[in-house]
């Protein structure tokens, strides 16, 4: 069996968004800003795309700037924010430990530059608390930014109640919402959002392009200087192909989510129960407010790496919060947040399951993890210890 649970990373571009692209790379491939019928086509498809994109999240199309993905859109958002507070003489910040390192290390930059920048904590569930957040507001307060759900462990932070905070105190409200556009609802009037990133890529659309949501009125940076493009706001020939791909893969996305989180949720929940019956482990993240497709979990004494490689024998596509996997020493700083301890964290396992998931795949991975789990902990000094009774078990 070949199964790809790695959905969060990345995924499988839809038919119908590499059919929508297709013209624009073999015919209409002007330049928007040419005068020619090649150019006039891309740029009507471009500002259909700009359309179609706005009103999947409830905004209008001038809301809309298309950015290279996620990460840029984070960077514009949180720097254009900063740029109005500062103009203003705010320059305190509200965030939380577990973002996205687009937007850490983005406010990384800022404290460098002045800004104070208060990170709240989650609670075990990895949920920000709303009291919380409150209580953080000081009259120098210009931004908030809080992601509308977490690439790791899945949780749907209380972005609407946020968002009416922000509004009542006057603060701009940014929402990295690359893991829930297309994925859950998303409206950004109903949920008071000023600024709001997505990804194409993530909903089945292609990589490299994405869009920034800003509410009318508010003045974004240009983070890339050149042309006019993006009505002065993000300079550079528009990517047609991957724009128009992604209008298409956002619509049919939100098409199919009612049913599709229905389902997935079932298989969600069975994959946590198989899951569960292993000895010593437990679910990261909250059981309910969580993403349809995310399942997180810490085994004890085992290595993550050592475990994704084995499913990967196994036909299973997963990834870990484990140190190697990042490309750093620690464990995952979202693990770590919601109170795991190095040990645990290591031996993490994230399954985002994809569209056309079935049950039998959920089983073959339930059996397989737990095969692999117990292979691993059989030569494994840090299980033997935990045995013997020389440490002891924390989950
Ligand atoms: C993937 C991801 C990003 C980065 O998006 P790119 O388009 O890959 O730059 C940012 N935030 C979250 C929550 C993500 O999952």
């Amino acid at each position: 069996m070949k199964i790809y649970a790695d959905n969060a990373a990345t995924t499988k571009m839809s038919k119908k968004a590499i059919e929508a692209m297709l013209p624009y790379i073999e015919e209409y491939y002007g330049n928007p800003s040419s005068l020619y019928s090649e150019g006039q086509k891309a740029k009507e498809a471009v500002e259909g795309a700009r359309e179609r994109v706005a009103r999947c999240i409830n905004a209008e199309a001038r809301e809309i700037v298309f950015t290279s993905g996620g990460s840029e859109a984070d960077n514009q958002a949180i720097l254009s924010a900063a740029a109005i507070g500062k103009k203003n003489g705010k320059t305190h910040i509200i965030s939380d430990t577990i973002e996205h390192h687009a937007v850490l290390n983005t406010l990384k930059k800022l404290e460098k530059e002045g800004f104070t920048v208060t990170y709240l904590p989650v609670h075990e569930n990895g949920i920000v608390r709303v009291n919380e957040l409150r209580a953080a507001v000081t009259d120098r307060t210009c931004l908030v930014t809080i992601m509308y759900a977490n690439n790791e462990i899945g949780t749907i932070q209380p972005i609407k109640e946020i968002g009416g905070i922000c509004r009542e105190k006057g603060i701009l409200f940014h929402t990295d919402a690359v893991q829930a556009v297309g994925h859950i609802p998303v409206d950004v009037k109903d949920a008071n959002v000023d600024l709001l990133s997505a990804s194409a890529h993530k909903f089945h659309g292609p990589k490299g392009v994405g869009f920034l949501y800003a509410r009318r009125g508010i003045k974004l940076e240009s983070l890339i200087e050149g042309g006019a493009q993006e009505r002065g706001r993000r300079a550079g020939t528009e990517n047609v192909p991957g724009i128009v791909a992604t209008a298409a893969a956002l619509e049919e996305a939100n098409a199919s989510i009612a049913d599709l989180s229905k389902k997935l949720e079932k298989l969600r929940d069975r994959l946590i129960l198989g899951l569960n019956r292993i000895s010593h482990s437990a679910l990261n993240g909250d059981e309910r407010m969580r993403l349809p497709s995310n399942v997180n979990f810490c085994f004890e004494g085992i290595e993550g790496e050592s475990l994704l490689l084995l499913l990967d024998d196994k036909g299973i596509s997963a990834s870990s919060g484990s140190a190697c996997t990042s490309g750093s020493l620690d464990p995952s700083h979202v693990l770590l947040a919601i109170g795991r301890v190095h040990d645990v964290a290591h031996g993490s396992l994230r399954l985002t399951l994809g569209d056309d998931a079935t049950e039998e795949e959920v089983d073959y991975i339930i059996s397989s993890v737990e095969e692999v789990v117990t292979y691993l902990r059989g030569f494994s000094p840090v299980w033997r210890d935990l045995v013997n009774g020389k440490s002891k078990f924390i989950l």
